[in-house]
């Protein structure tokens, strides 16, 4: 050994802080995508000042002299050219200029990501997709999200808002989409946790949800685990159509139902996409589930911020 060890710039930290509807998680990460320290405060509901005053405590509990960028991932497109959120969902923030506000009050620069572009470049740098330059990320959860890492990059489209990958039609005039989505037919309809509560409901009563199902699944349930099957082939039919315009080397499955069902789910769904991608993907493309859990968002966070310091 040789000695002590001084936490100096060189050390190259980031902040990162993934906002979501109940919670602000914040982290100090490594390069290497390891969390050196954790923050954790609620979501405030009443007020877009109070929001942004949040973020700020968030960020100063772990702000030290390690600290070289801060970034963010949020539920909402982002203007990328003004650093700002334009909407966001279930928390109180429109037209928010959250980049040169964070600017000011830290000295660093600021990254700002949608929260499923951040947990792509969360499994993509620490997780599951590790090493590979061209992947795709879909989670599974109340609604489908997802995100595309193209090249060696986050695909984030001229706007920056990224991509939207459970509003694909997968069924033409199919079922109506979910919340405030007009669309008919969309991925999310027959994928989401939403969605396969819905199923699980009709087949086992009103009391029923996706948790349930997959219980039922573990516990060996036939009618159970051929519901989540069903659920996989819709699945197959996005992934194989993903597959065909991305061209990933591997497609991550992750959000809470879609981990929780994985293994009902990957079989149908590997099996469909083979048989919907093109040669030579259709061969190539790996499946893999998403290994960082809750903490993708905020790793993938941080890791927007490396990206703005080394701009
Ligand atoms: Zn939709």
């Amino acid at each position: 050994m040789r000695g002590i060890t001084v936490p100096t710039v060189q050390a190259g930290h980031a902040i990162g802080v993934d906002l979501g509807g109940t919670k602000i998680l914040a982290g100090v990460v490594a390069r290497d995508g390891s969390i050196v320290r954790r923050h954790e405060r609620p979501t405030p509901q009443d007020s877009q000042e109070h929001v942004l005053g949040e973020l700020e405590a968030a960020v100063d509990a772990l702000f030290d002299e390690s600290v070289s960028a801060v970034g963010f991932g949020v539920p909402s497109p982002i203007d990328q050219q003004r650093g700002v959120v334009v909407r966001a969902v279930n928390v109180p923030l429109e037209d928010a200029p959250l980049r040169d506000r964070m600017h000011e009050r830290f000295g660093v620069p600021i990254g700002l990501d949608n929260d499923a572009n951040a947990a792509a470049i969360g499994e993509w740098r620490a997780g599951a997709g590790r090493g590979e330059d061209d992947l795709v990320m879909v989670t599974l959860g109340t609604g489908v999200g997802g995100g595309v890492i193209s090249g060696g990059r986050p695909f984030r489209g001229r706007d920056g808002a990224g991509v939207e990958l459970g509003h694909v039609v997968i069924v033409h005039d199919g079922r109506p989409c979910q919340g405030a989505c007009n669309g008919r037919g969309h991925l999310e309809a027959y994928v989401s946790g939403t969605a396969a509560s819905a199923a699980a409901r009709e087949t086992f009563g009103p009391s029923a949800d996706a948790h349930r199902l997959v219980r039922l699944a573990n516990e060996g349930d036939e009618q159970a685990r051929e519901l989540l099957e069903e659920v996989g082939r819709y699945l197959g039919s996005g992934i194989g159509s993903f597959v065909n315009v991305f061209g990933p080397q591997l497609v991550v499955l992750g959000g809470g139902f879609g981990v929780a069902a994985y293994e009902y789910l990957l079989g149908p769904a590997e099996g469909v996409t083979r048989r919907e991608a093109l040669e030579p993907m259709r061969s190539t493309v790996q499946l893999a589930k998403a290994e960082l859990g809750t903490a993708a968002g905020l790793i993938g966070a941080a890791f927007v911020g490396f990206e703005a310091a080394d701009a």
